[in-house]
């Protein structure tokens, strides 16, 4: 089985990534960055935090370097909880971070090289995806961030569906998910139940939406985009799994759910290998 471990770069920038992905890729820890702000100490890869944005560069600059990945070139655009995925061509490349963008976008795909794709959680899930075919070449990348009404909306299937529509075999893709909030700390109340249950069905709901406390439930985020992915041929050993909980681990993780906008932003990049 595939298995997600942490590195440790020199520069003390602390990521994960996945045996299985054979291209430069990472999720981010809040480890190893230059943030000095108790809020955001001290890996924050996000603006409009505590940070100013030199500080914010200066961590991408030592994630991407850690990483294997050229920070001038990253795509990351706002996001806003939709399965919208944009197909991604070095065209692109730099915006959100390099080259200021007003485009929104919560997932992306691309087969061109040159070109780094990333999305920014602090709970949500983060699921980065690469086909690899039979010599064990990558050819497509994918970069999706599944938020709870994001993992209802499906942007986990629409993100094979649009490596698949790249030129991606199905067969040939791998994914990864990073460090999200577990169901240990992802309690919703029967309101956001109702979406759940709207977006993916009662059965699927019934599956994964367990009760907690009266006119609560765990909702567990993890088990549902595992299930979507099963649904459209991507599972067994083709798919890893961090255990790490974001709001559990403050020493190591940002959390929406621990600490409000009282935080920073973790970053998960995939890139295709020059
Ligand atoms: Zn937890």
């Amino acid at each position: 089985m595939p298995d997600i471990y942490m590195m440790r770069a020199e520069s003390g920038v602390t990521y994960l990534r996945a045996s299985h992905l054979p291209c430069p890729h990472g999720f981010s820890t809040r480890l190893g960055g230059v943030s000095t702000h108790p809020e955001t100490v001290s890996l924050n890869l996000g603006r409009g935090f505590a940070d100013d944005d030199a500080t914010v560069r200066e961590n991408l600059d030592r994630f991407a370097a850690a990483v294997g990945f050229d920070s001038d070139t990253l795509v990351s655009l706002h996001q806003i909880h939709s399965p919208d995925v944009r197909t991604v061509t070095a065209a692109d490349a730099g915006l959100g971070y390099s080259r200021p963008s007003d485009e929104t976008a919560d997932g992306y795909v691309t087969c061109e090289r040159g070109v780094a794709i990333g999305i920014r959680t602090a709970d949500c899930v983060p699921i980065l995806a690469a086909a690899v075919d039979e010599a064990g070449r990558p050819y497509a990348v994918g970069a999706f961030h599944a938020g709870w009404r994001g993992t209802v909306a499906g942007i986990a299937t629409e993100g094979v569906r649009r490596m698949v529509a790249l030129g991606a075999r199905v067969e040939h893709i791998r994914v990864a998910i990073g460090p999200c909030i577990h169901r240990c700390c992802f309690e919703i109340d029967d309101a956001a139940r109702e979406v759940f249950v709207a977006g993916l069905g009662g059965e699927m709901t019934d599956r994964f939406v367990l009760p907690s406390r009266e006119g609560h439930y765990d909702a567990d985020l993890v088990g549902i985009n595992l299930a979507l992915l099963a649904e459209v041929g991507v599972s067994g050993g083709r798919v890893a799994v961090s255990d790490l909980c974001t709001r559990c681990r403050g020493d190591l993780l940002y959390s929406h759910r621990r600490d409000g906008r009282k935080r920073g932003s973790m970053l998960s990049v995939i890139t295709l290998p020059k």
